[in-house]
């Protein structure tokens, strides 16, 4: 029988968000195949997330319990990626479009003899080909890109898919490997975060972003008691990475991060092309922007046109009220 393999990702020891969301849809194709569902976990506590993927459809779960993967580092992700994929033998290979993702991708599907599909919206089993449609030039155009390879790896754009509940027999199946740690050339040391980065951005569901219209001090301050109130994740602009008043890992947009939440404020963002492509799949967004001619409008659910030093107080007061009474 084929199968999809779902490589899972994990931080602070939760399998992402993003991960669930391209299995959630990856198992809906493999019913509808009649191909079964299997996934991946790496690290020393890999078994412990098991019963989660087992309830997102996972018939198997192809676990190595290595402390290595617990670095972080790419070489023995490789190495752990390559030993499971030959194992499974799968016919697709599904994983959320993650960084570690990004980097391993292409030389794992190089040792596996695979085709690649990377950072795509959506992606579908017709015949012998695997379909995706691929967001190109900043997100204004979706590509039709198909591969008819016996063995085709996708990445898959956060918030592309609903998070799905499916039981799946989450059979735990240990794979066999072996790595030898001395041959790294790279120790992980530390994970520093920067400061006040309370919420993951990529993963978060409320995002409030700043663009030049903050302008200063006082106006990064209203944005973080937005931020502080709805329990958002802080993003920017490139117009305001560049002054240096928001840190450039809060960046969003085409050389940024991807952020897809249910909710996503923009705060005097202007919506170039180069900010919406990583923004444009956020559920909500709501536009505060003085200029009523600026494009965010054209994308926003809500606009509210006024100058954010006169909104912002407002809105955050009356939010204050709302988050109150619940
Ligand atoms: C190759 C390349 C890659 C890029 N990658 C990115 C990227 O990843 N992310 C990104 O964001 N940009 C990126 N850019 C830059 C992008 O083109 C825009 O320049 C940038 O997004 C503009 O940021 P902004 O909207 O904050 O500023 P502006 O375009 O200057 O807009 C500011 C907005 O604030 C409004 N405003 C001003 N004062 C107030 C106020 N008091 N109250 C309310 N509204 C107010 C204005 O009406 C205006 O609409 C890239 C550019 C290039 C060439």
């Amino acid at each position: 029988m084929s199968s999809i393999l779902c490589l899972l990702s994990v931080q602070d020891g939760r399998i992402k968000r993003s991960s669930l969301e391209a299995m959630s849809h990856a198992n809906t194709l493999a019913r509808a195949e009649g191909w079964s569902l299997e996934a991946v976990l790496l690290g020393s506590k890999a078994a412990d997330l098991a019963e989660t993927a087992g309830r997102h459809g996972a018939d198997r779960v192809l676990v190595i319990k290595d402390p290595v993967f617990d670095s972080h580092l790419n070489a023995p992700l490789l190495a752990g990626l390559e030993a499971v994929v030959k194992a499974a033998s799968p016919r697709l290979v599904v994983a959320a479009s993650t960084e570690s993702v990004k980097d391993v991708l292409g030389a794992l599907a190089v040792r596996c003899d695979a085709a690649v599909l990377p950072d795509v919206a959506s992606f579908s089993v017709q015949g012998e080909r695997i379909v995706c449609e691929r967001p190109v030039m900043a997100a204004k155009k979706l590509a039709r890109t198909e591969s008819s390879h016996p063995l085709v790896f996708v990445s898959v754009r956060s918030g592309s898919y609903e998070v799905k509940e499916a039981q799946g027999a989450g059979t735990v199946v240990d794979v066999p490997f072996q790595f030898d740690a001395a041959t790294l050339g790279l120790t992980l040391r530390e994970i520093v975060k920067s400061a006040g980065d309370t919420v993951d951005l990529s993963e978060a569901r409320v995002v409030v972003a700043a663009g030049r219209g903050v302008r200063d001090a006082s106006g990064k301050a209203l944005v973080d008691e937005l931020a502080s109130i709805t329990g958002a994740a802080i993003g920017a602009s490139r117009a305001v990475v560049e002054t240096g008043l928001f840190p450039a890992t809060a960046q969003i947009g085409q050389t940024g991060k991807v952020v897809s939440p249910d909710l996503y404020f923009a705060v005097g963002i202007s919506g170039a092309v180069q900010h919406t492509a990583g923004m444009a799949n956020s559920r909500v967004i709501v536009a505060i922007n003085k200029d009523p001619d600026a494009p965010i409008f054209d994308l926003a659910t809500y606009g509210l046109v006024g100058d954010c030093f006169t909104i912002l107080p407002l809105l955050n007061a009356e939010l204050k009220k709302v988050m109150a009474s619940r």
